[in-house]
């Protein structure tokens, strides 16, 4: 998606500098302007981390969202690293539902507003 470079900085800063998704911080340069839909966000586009870009594809936030839930159980199965790190507690897994950066924010922003 090609735009002006105002506007490629106003998306990049549309929640925060973040990455829509994930919610990591986006270098100035480097990063994905992603159409989501209207169903989302205002605008429908929203700026993604390289990583979120690419392990999304053309998937819509909901096959994102079903994939990412996933991600825990593909982990386990396919790599003896991260059940290695799960078994001497290195990490652990919990069971909370994916909030992507751009729900969160907004949920976070109403809340400021709302107690101010
Ligand atoms: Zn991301």
């Amino acid at each position: 998606m090609k735009l002006s470079s105002v506007k490629r900085e106003s998306l990049r800063m549309q929640f925060g500098g973040c990455c829509a998704f994930c919610g990591s911080e986006l270098p100035v340069r480097g990063w994905h302007a992603e159409f989501i839909g209207e169903d989302f966000v205002v605008g429908g586009v929203v700026a993604a981390c390289t990583d979120c870009r690419i392990s999304k594809g053309n998937a819509t936030p909901e096959a994102f969202r079903a994939l990412l839930a996933g991600q825990v159980e593909r982990a386990k199965r396919h790599s003896a690293n991260f059940r290695t790190a799960l078994r001497f507690g290195l990490v652990c897994s919990v069971k909370t539902p994916v909030r992507f950066w751009f729900e969160r924010y907004t949920a976070e922003q109403m809340q400021v507003a709302h107690h101010s």
